[in-house]
């Protein structure tokens, strides 16, 4: 039997008009290169990126070729967001904290056609403009000066553009474009549909993810190009709510004088992030007036207990989030059930503290070489996911069979257990787990044991060979400002909290933690690095 709905196609076409129709006179805030701020309405960004979208049609391209940008957080980024899918092509964010060759590298293996870049990162683009061959860049003058001859300027190119004329989309056309940022081998693509994003907004909107509505004051700091600043400018337009992108000013003093201005509800971005502002917080806690409760999404790498409740003490929400750039990026979010409300506080914190529940229509199991783990908390696996924002493919690569299981889920690389209620912990990455006389040692866990010590401000773990025990954990601490401890003081602070063998066998303090551009402690140099260590 035939349903009698109508076949009606999720495209971002209909988040783009029904922003302009219901919320016209919602505000968008960019903070600009020289500090000031740029503001104006949905009505303004629905005219502008329906005319990007114009301009980019008038320029002879053909639907679904690859439109790239290499743009901070800021209103044209937005513009480029809907106008670009809404005209029929794919947006295809570029990192621009990687390489100037693998910035090419990605420019060339995706196809790019046009570039839209910010003019204060031209600098960047001159550096691989001769390995990569955009047919146009369009700049945009975001710092005010006057664009140089040779360059498409995006202001004029708005001004002077025709109408768009409203393709018909098909739901799986892709939309969007993002390179995995991993710590090991070459960037890989992943193509996101419009009915993946349309879909990811909906389930990111819900009450027990994100809760997003149109009352929100949404403030992405996690880059627009990474995974789509986890998809957030989708589901804000999509809402209706505020939107107020913090541009290059990623410090933590120019965040909270942001939040505090902006009145920001609802915040996300990498741990590293609120590292910053926890210490700025600290220093001065009567600087900043914030939103009480203020919601702020880690992710991206865990989140401590510790930075939890150091931010609870601030009246500011952080709610734990995992995902990937091949889950678009919403995989769980760590709400508390309403059945854990009566428990303890310290075990709140313990389900609080791991990465969480997996939103709607997101499937997951953790894979041990016996088959499926047991939901007990205790079992690792390799977690596996489906759904339909998962990614089934990398663009232009061939099946890689070690990424996707016979039966269809997606190997995300990542060790986990799953306790009774649900919860998801990341314990490792396959690559990073520790294996000392056979028996599994989480690098996670003790990391997070270690940022509890009051001295310490970072630590990674890694394995190091040992010719008895194979491998023994490792750990390389950054200590806070001024602070003081030592190997035996840490050791004795570990103790009680840790299984014995657990227990790193070496303790190495260095000023800094080698990270990736999107904020992962990159182990695999610290192995590197530590790969002719002499055990005592
Ligand atoms: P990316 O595709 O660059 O966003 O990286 C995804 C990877 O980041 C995941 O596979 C995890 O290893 C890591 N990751 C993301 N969120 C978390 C989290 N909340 N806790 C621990 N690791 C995370």
């Amino acid at each position: 039997m035939h349903s009698t709905m109508m076949d009606f196609p999720l495209t971002l076409a209909h988040v783009f008009r029904r922003a302009a129709r219901l919320f016209g006179a919602t505000e968008v805030v960019s903070r600009l290169p020289d500090k000031s701020l740029h503001r104006y309405h949905y009505r303004d960004f629905h005219y502008r990126a329906a005319a990007l979208g114009g301009a980019l049609q008038a320029m002879g391209l053909k639907p679904g070729d690859r439109i790239a940008t290499l743009m901070w957080n800021h209103y044209a980024h937005l513009e480029a967001y809907f106008g670009i899918p809404c005209a029929g092509f794919v947006l295809h964010t570029l990192n621009l904290r990687l390489h100037p060759d693998d910035i090419a590298f990605i420019a060339q293996h995706a196809g790019d056609r046009v570039l839209i870049v910010d003019d204060v990162l031209l600098p960047l683009y001159e550096k691989f403009r001769g390995k990569a061959h955009f047919e146009r860049v369009i700049v945009v003058p975001l710092s005010g000066a006057a664009v140089a001859a040779g360059y498409d300027d995006y202001e004029q190119l708005i001004a002077a553009a025709p109408s768009l004329a409203s393709p018909v989309l098909d739901e799986n056309a892709a939309a969007g474009m993002c390179y995995t940022s991993g710590t090991t081998g070459r960037p890989k693509g992943v193509v996101y549909s419009h009915r993946a994003l349309v879909l990811h907004s909906m389930a990111s909107a819900m009450g027990d993810t994100l809760a997003l509505t149109q009352s929100d004051s949404l403030c992405p700091v996690v880059p627009m190009f990474h995974v789509n600043a986890w998809g957030l400018p989708f589901t804000g337009v999509m809402v209706g709510c505020k939107l107020v992108l913090p541009g290059p000013h990623l410090d933590a003093v120019s965040l909270l004088d942001l939040y505090q201005s902006e009145r920001v509800t609802f915040t996300a971005g990498v741990p590293t992030i609120w590292m910053g502002i926890l210490q700025a917080l600290e220093k001065n806690p009567a600087q900043w007036t914030l939103t009480p409760g203020m919601r702020m999404v880690v992710g991206g790498a865990a989140a401590s207990e510790t930075m939890i409740r150091a931010f609870d003490r601030h009246n500011l929400r952080v709610l734990h989030a995992w995902g990937m750039t091949e889950t678009t990026p919403l995989g769980t979010t760590a709400h508390l059930k309403h059945s854990l409300q009566s428990l303890s506080d310290d075990e709140k914190y313990g389900y609080r503290s791991k990465q969480g529940l997996p939103a709607p229509f997101v499937e997951l199991r953790a894979m041990t070489d016996d088959g499926e783990a047991p939901w007990d908390g205790t079992t690792m696996g390799e977690l596996q996911v489906r759904g339909p924002w998962i990614a089934a493919g990398y663009h232009e690569l061939p099946a890689e069979d070690d990424k996707w299981t016979a039966d269809g889920w997606f190997r995300t690389g990542d060790v986990a257990t799953i306790d009774a209620e649900g919860y998801v912990k990341i314990t490792d990455r396959t690559k990073d787990l520790i294996k000392s006389g056979g028996e599994w040692i989480s690098s996670l866990d003790l990391e997070n044991a270690l940022v509890a010590h009051p001295a310490v401000l970072e630590a990674a773990v890694i394995g190091v060979a040992h010719p008895k025990w194979d491998e023994r954990p490792l750990a390389v601490i950054v200590l806070k400002a001024g602070a003081q401890t030592d190997e035996q003081a840490l050791r004795a602070f570990l103790a009680p909290k840790l299984a014995k063998f657990w227990i790193p066998d070496a303790f190495v303090f260095v000023p800094e933690i080698p990270r990736t551009s999107t904020g992962k402690m990159l182990k695999a140099t610290l192995r590197e690095r530590f790969r002719e260590w002499h055990w005592p």
